[in-house]
């Protein structure tokens, strides 16, 4: 813990920060307040208007929707990944928390787990749950405890595959046992290269039944979806948080958006793949295909609606999958490079991302809401694109539940 004083005091047992300027962001327009914010038990409990010019700005924290605490970023394979999960868990514990917690002093305040490598993560996740109740400043997170997949699926069999509707009944009664937020599906394949595509392998059935399940019991029900057929499925059923979406065309993101489905493109994830391949030489036909797809997909998507964008954007970066590192704000740096202007990229990285997960304490900075904050040096929303590609330089602090976990 730093120094609390520089922005955060207290006054007659309120915690007040300094003055700051808010910057609130709404369908895609900032709009700001200088004020003094009052926070009591982690939360904004009110504002007192300043006359001065503050010296930091305030954006709510960031939500990233798509990460694995449990996998490390690197090349490693998933049997390796695996061994660690299942076999050393502590060491495991140590890992996700130690990335959570430099996800953290970027900003990211909260993230949504999509799955370990495997089926074995349980009691890992159960580790971070119980650094997080004692206090331990790293991203708060919800988790899918593993993916779903059946025979067919991208990524078979490193995760709990399904054969039947009575087994995923049972394995979804287990998810929640486990104390899951998220259940997350894999029902396409892998890149097909002849089709340049991917196929949807879950049956229609299950896959309703999932969604059905995933609204009873609160989940947040994400599904891996790059191909047209799969993106079909998720408009059929109402899917909470798409992933990827490489394929996606004009039309569906509007119905996403007539929906209220959220999308999370993985800029980030895709790029890193590329630049592997290029390395390497592996798989570079399917990641030329993918980066060049999803660059084509959110270009289109700045300007979806007479030239404003989609709305249902989320930041996703898929971070701690196959060679994508934790702790980086690449993906706001990319959306931006496709087209997608600051406040718009802000509002997918808070507002959106409160919305996906149903939590209306989120996302925004005013009373009610939790102080989960970012204190900037500068306004990051008229820093140039280049600046963008190390925006934490000008993260002044970071406030988890009202508490401040790092200062510059
Ligand atoms: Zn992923």
């Amino acid at each position: 813990m730093s120094n609390n004083a520089d922005i955060l005091y207290q006054k007659n047992g309120t915690i007040y920060s300094v003055p700051v300027t808010v910057i609130e962001i709404q369908n895609g327009e900032a709009g700001y307040r200088k004020e003094q914010l009052m926070i009591e038990n982690g939360n904004i409990t009110g504002s007192q208007p300043v006359e001065s010019s503050p010296e930091f700005f305030v954006t709510a924290g960031f939500i990233n929707c798509h990460m694995h605490w449990l996998m490390t970023g690197s090349a490693c394979s998933f049997e390796e990944m695996m061994e660690t999960v299942a076999g050393k868990p502590e060491q495991a514990v140590e890992k996700a928390i130690s990335y959570a917690r430099s996800s953290l002093k970027l900003g990211i305040t909260f993230g949504i787990d999509k799955g370990p490598p495997g089926y074995c993560g349980a009691p890992v996740y159960r580790g971070m749950m119980d650094a997080i109740a004692k206090g331990e400043p790293m991203t708060n997170t919800i988790f899918s405890t593993w993916a779903f997949m059946a025979p067919g699926s991208f990524g078979e069999p490193y995760a709990r595959m399904i054969h039947s509707l009575k087994e995923m009944e049972i394995a979804l009664l287990e998810l929640e046992a486990t104390g899951a937020g998220v259940s997350k599906f894999i029902p396409e394949s892998p890149f097909l290269i002849d089709k340049k595509g991917y196929r949807f392998v879950f049956p229609g059935e299950w896959f309703q039944y999932a969604r059905s399940a995933a609204r009873q019991k609160n989940w947040v029900f994400a599904v891996h979806a790059k191909g047209t057929e799969t993106l079909d499925q998720c408009i059929r059923v109402q899917a909470d948080c798409v992933e990827h979406g490489v394929q996606a065309s004009a039309e569906q993101l509007r119905a996403f958006q007539e929906k209220n489905i959220y999308l999370g493109p993985t800029l980030d994830g895709l790029l890193c793949r590329l630049e592997h391949s290029r390395e390497t030489g592996q798989k570079l036909e399917e990641t030329t295909y993918e980066w060049e797809a999803v660059c084509q997909m959110v270009g289109m998507a700045s300007t979806l609606n007479d030239g404003r964008p989609f709305t249902h954007m989320l930041f996703a970066s898929d971070a701690g999958s196959y060679v994508t590192p934790h702790a980086s704000l690449r993906e706001l740096y990319l959306m931006r490079k496709m087209g997608y202007e600051p406040a718009s990229v802000f509002e997918a990285a808070t507002v959106n991302g409160a919305n996906c997960l149903k939590r209306n304490n989120m996302g925004t900075v005013k009373k009610g809401k939790k102080a989960d904050l970012i204190f900037w040096f500068e306004n990051p929303l008229e820093l140039p694109l280049e600046e963008w590609e190390h925006l934490e330089n000008y993260i002044a602090a970071v406030i988890l539940d009202g508490n401040t976990v790092v200062v510059r």
